[in-house]
């Protein structure tokens, strides 16, 4: 029985190696190349920041092609890793549960959560190692009944050097990403090829048999979508199939403040967080802001301090099947972002970090929403639409945004209908 799995990232190398050990011969196909952590940025990109010749942020990508970036609308630039590992590759190590929407569709990922937690050894940075500003920040959370909490994260502090570049890749292999996964599949027998972009899947007679790369087909009795919340649903419309209008990112949005020698850089990004309703707010330096968002220009990154705010928004956007995407930030998410960055100042005044704050770029890097599971399609983990012999498993299939880190969801939601497939295949 041979299962093709598209893409490597959380749930890719999830479902791959969930698959090559219940038996499968297993295919792997990922787009980008082997990753490599980029190790040049700060010392090279110094000089031209300053005087703005590093331009925008596809600049980024021309130097670190893992790094993908995409401009949805004048205001929103979308990041996602297109290299083995996917997006894990560029994550800051956060793991926690985040469960928007799964229970208004009778989905409980709990044992699949447990069961990745276990594997990838969560645990919190070690206090004692926070910059003094980060903990500063913490005790003004608290005083501001905040109730910051630390972040559970994936990264093994004796191997973590504290380079606060995390988004750039781990060149300690302190933090975990999804390559040691993909590592067990190829180990249960898998074959992973790279620079292989998937275009279509081949449908005949409302089956699925397998997939395009370029001029070439590959067979398969099984094709699993995990292209992420972009891909996947690329690949679904430029197969005539339709993923649907309902992309969400989880914006992210910075504000910065100065305070002298803070260093906040040098700490691993995001070590606390509080969370609320719709979004938290968390230490983090934002490095694409402070390379490339004119504002944030003339502080240096010993000097910057930022407050992050991911914010669950609105599930509305649309990937079309050359790869474009159209996405803008709502009415609506403007004003919770703009409540959001009032506590985030609160934060940074009662700390004495200085003004003047000023936001940095809107981003998001948490795609999902495009192949949303209904109520009706939970005890299949499959979208009724979807032909027999096609899955996805990846952050697509998750219909709420979240505000929250969401490896582990992705991860979560990808053991589940792997589970599936095997009871159904086999
Ligand atoms: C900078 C950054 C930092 C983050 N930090 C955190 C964090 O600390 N904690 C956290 O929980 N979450 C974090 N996230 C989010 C998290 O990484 C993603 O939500 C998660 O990896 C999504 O998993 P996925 O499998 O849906 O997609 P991805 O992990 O993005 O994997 C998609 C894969 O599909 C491949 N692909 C795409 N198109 C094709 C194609 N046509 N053919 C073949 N392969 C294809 C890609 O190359 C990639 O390997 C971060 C995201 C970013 C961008």
């Amino acid at each position: 029985m041979r299962a093709v799995v598209v893409g490597t990232g959380a749930g890719g190398a999830t479902a791959a190696r969930k698959l090559a050990n219940d038996g499968f011969e297993v295919i792997v196909l990922e787009s980008g190349k082997e990753f490599k952590p980029f190790r040049r940025l700060l010392s090279l990109a110094a000089p031209f920041r300053r005087t703005g010749l590093l331009g925008n942020e596809k600049t980024i990508t021309r130097l670190f092609p893992p790094m993908d970036t995409i401009r949805s609308s004048d205001d929103l630039v979308l990041v996602r890793g297109m290299t083995t590992g996917g997006s894990t590759v560029l994550s800051c190590g956060n793991m926690v549960r985040a469960e928007h929407g799964l229970k208004e569709i009778g989905l409980d990922l709990t044992p699949e959560f447990e069961k990745i937690e276990k594997d990838i050894g969560v645990t919190e940075f070690p206090r004692k190692r926070w910059q003094p500003i980060t903990e500063k920040m913490f005790e003004a959370a608290e005083k501001l009944g905040l109730e910051p909490k630390a972040t559970p994260k994936s990264v093994d502090s004796i191997k973590c050097v504290s380079c606060g570049l995390c988004e750039l890749g781990c060149t300690t292999g302190a933090r975990w990403d999804s390559r040691r996964f993909l590592d067990d599949a190829i180990g249960a027998g898998a074959t992973l090829y790279t620079s292989s972009p998937v275009k279509k899947v081949i449908i005949e007679k409302g089956q699925a048999k397998g997939v395009t790369v370029g001029s070439r087909t590959i067979d398969a009795d099984v094709v699993v979508l995990a292209a992420g919340g972009i891909g996947t649903a690329q690949i679904l419309k430029a197969s005539g199939l339709p993923a649907k209008d309902n992309l969400w990112v989880d914006i992210v949005l910075t504000l910065g403040g100065i305070l002298k020698g803070a260093n906040q850089i040098k700490e691993p990004p995001m070590t606390w967080y509080t969370k609320h309703e719709d979004y938290i707010l968390s230490p983090y330096l934002d490095i694409l802001s402070h390379w490339f968002h004119k504002p944030w220009r003339n502080v240096s990154i010993e000097d910057r301090v930022g407050v992050m705010v991911k914010l669950a928004d609105m599930e509305e956007g649309a990937v079309f099947a050359d790869g474009k995407v159209q996405k803008v930030i709502k009415r609506e998410d403007h004003l919770r972002l703009d409540g959001a960055i009032g506590e985030a100042k609160k934060i940074m005044e009662s700390a004495g970090v200085s003004g003047p704050y000023i936001n940095g770029v809107h981003n998001g890097g948490h795609l999902g929403g495009t192949v949303p599971l209904t109520n009706d399609d939970v005890d299949s983990m499959k979208p009724s639409w979807l032909p027999e012999g096609l899955w996805a498993a990846d952050l697509s299939l998750v219909p709420r945004s979240q505000g929250l880190p969401t490896i582990l969801l992705a991860s979560a939601i990808a053991l589940k209908v792997a589970e599936k497939i095997s009871e159904r295949m086999i």
